[in-house]
This record gives structure tokens, sequence and C-alpha cells, in this order.
């Protein structure tokens, strides 16, 4: 090689490095998401969800020696009235320009668990969205964002929010300066490569955000299951985590496939997922946060 080329060499391998750092790894998404709806997690049910919870919290462990990295235990009674301990667990990756600002990622861990000896293993509900969070937590850890992100791995959701509403009740970091929620719940299965997304008719000022990013995915997107059109189960204004943000008045987005034949199933399965679609999903979760992160300039869209 002529000597005059060798810094240009260099440039285009460090392009293709950060290039390659900026990616979310799909293989380690994928390995993830296959080994927390296993048969060993048994359905990761509160309460019974410890396995899944180290899985976590080894998988975060690269994190404590720089960030806090924080299980929250609490008690709470279920629909019945019955006692639970439940844990979250958050990560906090430290903004670079506005680092007393936060925009929450969340997804709910636990499911359903084993009821006569099935275990409903929740590959889409919801251990996809909680191998997403775990994706995008190691996507900023080597890309820093402007504002701090809160990775929320919320406990207890499938037995009311309850997670979440301990989270929001009373959250590691100034309520008021939490800016932005955006949640995950079911976000690997759809074979029409459809995704939709709640928030917007709560707040409207969220659509020019999304705008931009939609622009950055060849995924469908829809806003449907808000507003008064929707009624009872049809309307997910308070179907997931999302719902103790808004109760609370602060921003949120949701995203989740339609419900399908796996929904709250045995049949809820690894195998069942559509893995392209998966990792598009997560892709534009992450342009999506990018764009908020970019353009909030920490301030509040309340
Ligand atoms: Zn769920």
């Amino acid at each position: 090689m002529k000597k005059a080329l060798r810094p240009l060499l260099i440039l285009l391998l460090l392009a293709g490095h950060q290039w390659a750092f900026a990616q979310i790894d799909r293989g380690q998404l994928l390995a993830d998401l296959k080994t927390l709806s296993s048969d060993e997690y048994g359905g990761r049910q509160t309460g019974e969800n410890e396995l899944a919870r180290t899985y976590l919290l080894d998988a975060l462990s690269e994190f404590i020696s720089s960030y806090p990295t924080m299980v929250d235990t609490f008690g709470f009674l279920n629909r019945l009235r019955k006692q639970y301990t439940g844990h979250n667990i958050t990560v906090t990756v430290p903004g670079t320009k506005y680092p007393d600002r936060y925009i929450v990622l969340s997804a709910h861990y636990d499911h359903v668990g084993t009821r006569d000896g099935v275990v409903y293993n929740g590959a889409d509900d919801n251990a996809s969205g909680t191998c997403a969070l775990l994706a995008l937590a190691r996507h900023y850890r080597n890309n820093p964002p402007k504002h701090s992100i809160i990775f929320a791995f919320f406990d207890a959701e499938e037995m009311g929010l309850k997670g979440a509403d301990r989270f929001v009740e009373d959250p590691p970091v100034d309520r008021d300066k939490i800016l932005l929620n955006i949640n995950m719940d079911m976000v690997s299965r759809n074979p029409d490569r459809t995704i939709n997304i709640c928030g917007q008719y709560d707040f409207p000022e969220l659509a020019k955000f999304l705008k931009k990013a939609k622009k950055k995915t060849d995924l469908t997107v829809t806003q449907m299951h808000e507003g008064p059109e929707y009624t009872g189960a049809n309307n997910w204004t308070m179907s997931s985590d999302h719902g103790m943000f808004l109760k609370r008045g602060i921003p949120y987005l949701y995203f989740g496939v339609e419900d399908h034949p796996g929904y709250h199933q045995p049949s809820d399965d690894f195998s069942e997922i559509n893995p392209d679609f998966y990792y598009e999903v997560v892709q534009f979760v992450k342009e999506t946060t990018n764009v908020f992160d970019k353009k909030l300039r920490g301030k509040s869209l309340r």
C-alpha cells in the first residue's frame, strides 16, 4: 500500500469500529431471550423469579463498578389480598450534558409462572422487553446519552403494575426530573411487522419527536388502543407499567404488538417470536430514545 493511503485506511477502520459500537448485538439479544424464556426459568412469577433476577444482575454487573445499580425490595397485596414481595432492578447510565434529567426505559421481567406443571414461558410477554432493555443498557453504556437514562426492570406487572407503582411513588431521583418513560411490553411477535405506540393521545407534544424517529425504521408503526374510541381491554393506556407514569402526569410512550394467540398461554414460546422483527423494534426504540435525548435539551414536556 502507498504510504499516503494509510491514514485513509485507519480512518475507515475507526469509522467501522464506531459503527459496530453503535449497533445492538443481535446474537446476544436473541440468546438472552432464549434463556430467560426457557423452562428452567419457570415462567418468572413474582415471588418465584429469583433466577431471572440473578441472570439480569449478572449481565448488569459490568455496570456496577461504574454506575449505580440497585435492587429495590417491596411488599404488596395482590388482587386476592395475598401478601407478596417484589424486586425492581434499576441501573442508571449518567447523561453527559443533562445528568440530573432522566429518561426511564422500562420493561417488566415477571410473568405468570407455572400452572398445573405447565410453564408459561412468556417469551414475548415480557422476556422480549426485558432483553431489549438489557441490550439498550449495554448500548448506552458504550454510547453515553446526553440525559441520564434509568433502565428499570420492573417486577409484579402481571399482579397489577405493582413494581412500576412502587417506582413512581418513591423514585430514586426527583420525580419532577423524570422527563419521559419509554415502556416495552411484548415487542417480539408479529408476522405483520407492525408495532403499536401509545402515549401521543395523552401527550400530543410527543408526536413531533416520533415523526422524526419513524423515519429511521421500515416497520409499520400504528397509534391505536388509546383515546375514547378504545374501551375496556381494547384501551391500553393502563395495560402495562407506563400507566403508573401517566397516573402521575409523566409523559410516556408504550411500544407493544397486538395480542396474539400466545398471549398469556403456554405457547408464548421463543420458537414463536419473529427474530428479525424483534431486532428491528429494538433498533427503533433506540432511535426513538436518541431523538428524545437529542431534542429534549433537559426540558420537561409537561
Ligand atoms: Zn406484559
